[in-house]
């Protein structure tokens, strides 16, 4: 056998691996992590569930009292939550069960990389609608590509990596007209208090996303899809057995149920945003976006010069730095105070 390369899915062919380069600094801005750690009261309250755990066991393949717990939170019915493996994992499953039959996903441009990537994993076709210039949503532009075809479209409410929500009247519009579903992908619903969930009984095309990545709990991987029933018992089809382990159910569920660690940690990363659009605004050269987020992007003079020379000074963002309306635009996620002063004094020197 020669060509391992000739058995390849053509759709994989072309894809490259998720990579992302981690230089070993000091102050790590670039993943729109949270940069608080569990409280000493949640370390042992998880400590204590894993102690009982049964590790010889299957976790519970329905996840019932995570999906209750987050249910209660959400004020929907249990059954109208799937839990996923990041939300990533969602997002491949809803493209699973939803795509197919000469469809297209259908996407803002730029947002998420990874609705692209996840579609063309699975053979779909992708369709990128450019935002207009202040990042929102261009209406006419996606109504028109949303056509007669089967369509999966995903917005991201805020918007990475703009960091801004798009205009509710126009992902009302486009809930409405559209002839597929449509996914808003809530990740950073946190940052932006800003939700469609009051509107799953309006539109049963609509599917919201969330996740615990992005309020302090990245290592767990754990996202949740909340939609109507009929969308959730399709999208469960192609889950597969026991996608979240025991020990993510645990500490997802003791961290729901204590909820303050996550409010507070909301809460300061929140007052940091303001502060750290004040401090960069008076920076000169730096033009801001406006941010719904727990990151910021920005546009420098020159992008690839600014985020090398930060690194060198030990703080790693993200450089967005591409032909387009990113061109010189770099990401920083809001940090603690001490690791955005860091990053405010390494970008002023
Ligand atoms: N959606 C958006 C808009 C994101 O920015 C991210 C994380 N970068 C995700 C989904 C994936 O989150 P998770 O960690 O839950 O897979």
């Amino acid at each position: 056998m020669k060509e391992i390369s000739r058995l390849v899915r053509p759709s994989v062919r072309e894809l490259k691996a998720y990579h992302v380069s981690e230089p070993d600094v000091a102050v790590k801005l670039h993943a729109n992590e949270s940069p608080f750690n569990l409280s000493e009261k949640l370390r042992e309250l998880v400590a204590r569930e894993i102690e009982t755990l049964d590790f010889n066991r299957y976790p519970d393949p329905s996840c019932a009292k995570l999906r209750d717990a987050f249910a209660l939170r959400l004020g929907v019915r249990p059954a109208q939550v799937l839990l996923g493996n990041g939300s990533d994992e969602l997002i491949q499953m809803i493209i699973m069960a939803f795509g197919g039959q000469g469809g297209q996903v259908l996407i803002p441009l730029p947002t998420f990389s990874m609705y692209r990537n996840i579609a063309l994993s699975l053979g779909e076709n992708v369709t990128s609608v450019p935002l207009d210039s202040s990042f929102d949503l261009d209406l006419p532009a996606m109504l028109k590509e949303k056509g007669a075809r089967r369509s999966i479209t995903f917005l991201s409410y805020p918007n990475n990596p703009t960091g801004n929500c798009f205009s509710e009247a126009a992902i009302s519009e486009i809930l409405e007209k559209s002839q597929g579903i449509v996914v808003v992908d809530e990740a950073y619903f946190d940052y932006s208090k800003k939700s469609f969930i009051s509107r799953l009984k309006d539109y049963p095309n609509l599917i919201i996303l969330r996740t615990l990545s992005k309020v302090g709990l990245a290592s767990l991987r754990l996202g949740a899809l909340i939609a109507s029933e009929k969308i959730t018992d399709i999208v469960n089809r192609v889950r597969l057995p026991y996608n979240i382990g025991s020990m993510q159910q645990a500490v997802a569920l003791a961290a729901l149920e204590s909820g303050s660690d996550i409010e507070k940690g909301v809460g300061l990363i929140i007052k940091e945003r303001a502060r750290m659009c004040e401090l960069l605004s008076d920076i000169e050269g730096i033009e801001i976006f406006r941010s719904d987020s727990n990151f910021i992007l920005f546009r420098a003079l020159d992008a690839d010069l600014t985020f090398n020379a930060l690194v060198k000074r030990g703080v790693l963002i993200r450089n967005l730095n591409s032909d387009g309306a990113l061109k010189n635009c770099l990401r920083v996620t809001i940090g603690s105070a001490e690791e955005n002063d860091s990053f405010i004094n390494a970008l002023r020197n």
